[in-house]
């Protein structure tokens, strides 16, 4: 084992300043960027990474978190003998650009300013010193796919997530969730008696447990956050099966297995499936570690999208944004950032479970196939649309769902998140669109969901909806009346809270809601032709 070659540092470190302001705030006059007196504070996060932090405030108790750097990622300035500048790199809202953001800080005395130099120098280094080093002293320049493409920080923050066994248990407690991964493993033994498993992204070990259940001949169980220690604690102490399941802590682009796998088990569903990006995980771990010809549980994913009306929900999305509408807020006038507030709200993709009675038609779907999709054909997701209004109503935006088929040799099964089916943890999605339009019935909408991936683990989402108008002008070929939406997915707002009026008034509904069996596609016609088709109507008939 090599030794430990690092620079051993304080646990804390804190240097009163003078003052520090947010140079990015300097141009705007309307702002007050200085903040007098301040602390800086050289500190540790949970996982032991070196950090410089700002606080407003000068004595313990009253301080106010200002901003804070991973030290790897800031860079400091000498502007004179008691000022300095620290420049860090910083993602904008879209997730699409790095700018850089830049604060200047005024230290009380030259001394003080020295010693702060010196500590920062004994920190990066130590910082530098933790990362991947080859034998000459170089920085290994090898990156993993996972880290070419995602950002740190949103790394470190999705792992951290993970680790935490309130989330596994969240996801554990969703029992339509892993109720239908117990019977779809259990029910296909055959898949798994004798066969060699890995466990893509394993978190808790669950689904490792339930395929040596089935009689798996060993499972190897990746995962790459600290939930892997849990994991083992969770296999040893289930005897009778832990000795064919070994825990691999590692990320599935870059941990080796000794054998190749027959099958391939996981849980890389995001909300809209693709949100969180692990489906290219997934994808990468099947081009490394399955034997050709070998199984994936869940096999395919289907994203259905189908236009929607529900107009409580577009006027509480719009109320929120009139707050910003006020002349005199204490004598403010707020209306500079009403636009972009309301714009803000929405931008943001709607997470809940609705009544399925407010789809405008049926929905078209789009299939995924994991055993066959290339990891890039998942940057971008493209899914032409086209409905047919069944109803006369304002259609406000469309409606997202997926499900998952466990293709099993013997029973295939589906795991769907469609409203109306029994709720997951997932619910559903809606992209609510500023400018809802009106359709009358069998009127054609066409369009287009367009997303696009980005380097925080999710997409962008581009949505556009088209209807021809009716009145003047229609019959010379019609006016098409477009709308437009960009949603980011990365940051929905959860409605969850909310009374779900579907729980209650299931029993009043005038349409049955849409059920994935309903679309009538039995797991052996998605073989060869259909995964080919692009999106298509189901022809439910929605009368
Ligand atoms: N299989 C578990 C957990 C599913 S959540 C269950 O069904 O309950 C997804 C898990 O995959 C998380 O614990 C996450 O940390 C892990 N994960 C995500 N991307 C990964 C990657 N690239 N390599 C290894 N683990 C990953």
């Amino acid at each position: 084992m090599e030794a430990d070659r690092r620079v051993h540092v304080d646990v804390e470190v804190e240097f009163g300043l003078s003052s520090i302001s947010d140079l990015s705030l300097d141009s705007d006059s309307t702002s007050t960027s200085v903040v007098v007196p301040a602390v800086a504070r050289f500190s540790r996060d949970p996982s032991g990474v070196p950090q410089l932090r700002f606080f407003a405030g000068g004595w313990e108790g009253t301080e106010r978190d200002i901003i804070g750097f991973d030290i790897g990622n800031v860079q400091i300035f000498q502007l004179g003998p008691v000022q300095s500048v620290c420049m860090t790199g910083q993602l904008d809202k879209s997730k699409e650009n790095i700018y850089s953001r830049g604060f200047k800080v005024q230290f009380k005395a030259e001394e003080e300013s020295r010693a702060f130099h010196q500590k920062f120098k004994q920190w990066k280094e130590e910082f530098v010193s933790q990362e991947p080093r080859v034998s000459n002293g170089a920085l290994a320049t090898s990156r993993s796919k996972f880290d070419e493409k995602i950002e740190a920080s949103s790394a470190k923050m999705y792992f951290h997530y993970y680790g935490q066994l309130l989330h596994q248990q969240n996801m554990l407690q969703d029992y339509v969730r892993t109720g239908t991964y117990y019977a779809a493993v259990i029910e296909n033994r055959a898949d798994f008696s004798g066969r060699v498993v890995v466990d893509v992204g394993a978190g808790s070990g669950i689904l490792s447990l339930f395929a040596a259940q089935a009689g798996a001949r060993h499972v190897y169980a990746v995962e790459a956050s600290e939930m892997a220690d849990y994991a083992r604690k969770l296999i040893a102490g289930n005897p009778s099966i832990s000795e064919r399941i070994t825990v691999i802590k590692g990320k599935v682009e870059e941990v080796e297995l000794p054998e190749k796998a027959d099958i391939l088990i996981s849980e890389p569903m995001g909300t809209l499936l693709v949100n969180e990006r692990m489906l290219e995980s997934y994808v990468i771990a099947r081009d490394r570690f399955l034997v050709a010809e070998g199984k994936m549980f869940p096999t395919v994913g289907r994203i259905h999208v189908a236009p929607f009306s529900d107009e409580y929900l577009y006027v509480e999305i719009a109320t929120k944004a009139l707050f910003w509408q006020q002349h005199s807020y204490y004598g403010v006038d707020l209306t500079p950032l009403h636009e972009t507030a309301f714009q803000g709200y929405f931008s943001q993709p709607v997470v809940d479970a609705f009544d399925p009675r407010l789809l405008v038609a049926p929905p078209v779907f789009h299939i995924i196939d994991f055993t066959k999709v290339q990891e890039e054909d998942l940057y971008e997701v493209d899914i032409p649309l086209k409905f047919t209004a069944a109803v006369g109503t304002k259609v406000h935006g469309v409606a997202c769902w997926f499900d998952v088929l466990f293709n099993g040799s013997t029973v295939p099964r589906w795991l769907t998140t469609a409203p109306g089916s029994p709720t997951t943890h997932w619910y559903q999605l809606r992209c609510v669109l500023s400018q809802p339009f009106f359709v009358m019935s069998g009127q054609e909408i066409t369009g287009r969901l367009h997303m696009i991936a980005h380097n925080a683990q999710s997409y962008t989402i581009y949505l556009t909806l088209s209807a021809k108008m009716w009145g003047p002008g229609a019959e010379q070929g019609g006016i098409l009346q477009t709308s437009t939406g960009k949603f980011d997915l990365k940051e929905p707002y959860y409605r969850i809270s909310q009374p779900q009026a579907y729980q209650v008034s299931q029993d009043q509904q005038q349409h049955p809601p849409f059920q994935p069996q309903d679309l009538n596609i039995q797991p052996q016609d998605i073989e060869e032709t259909e995964l080919l088709e692009p999106a298509q109507n189901s022809g439910i008939d929605f009368s």
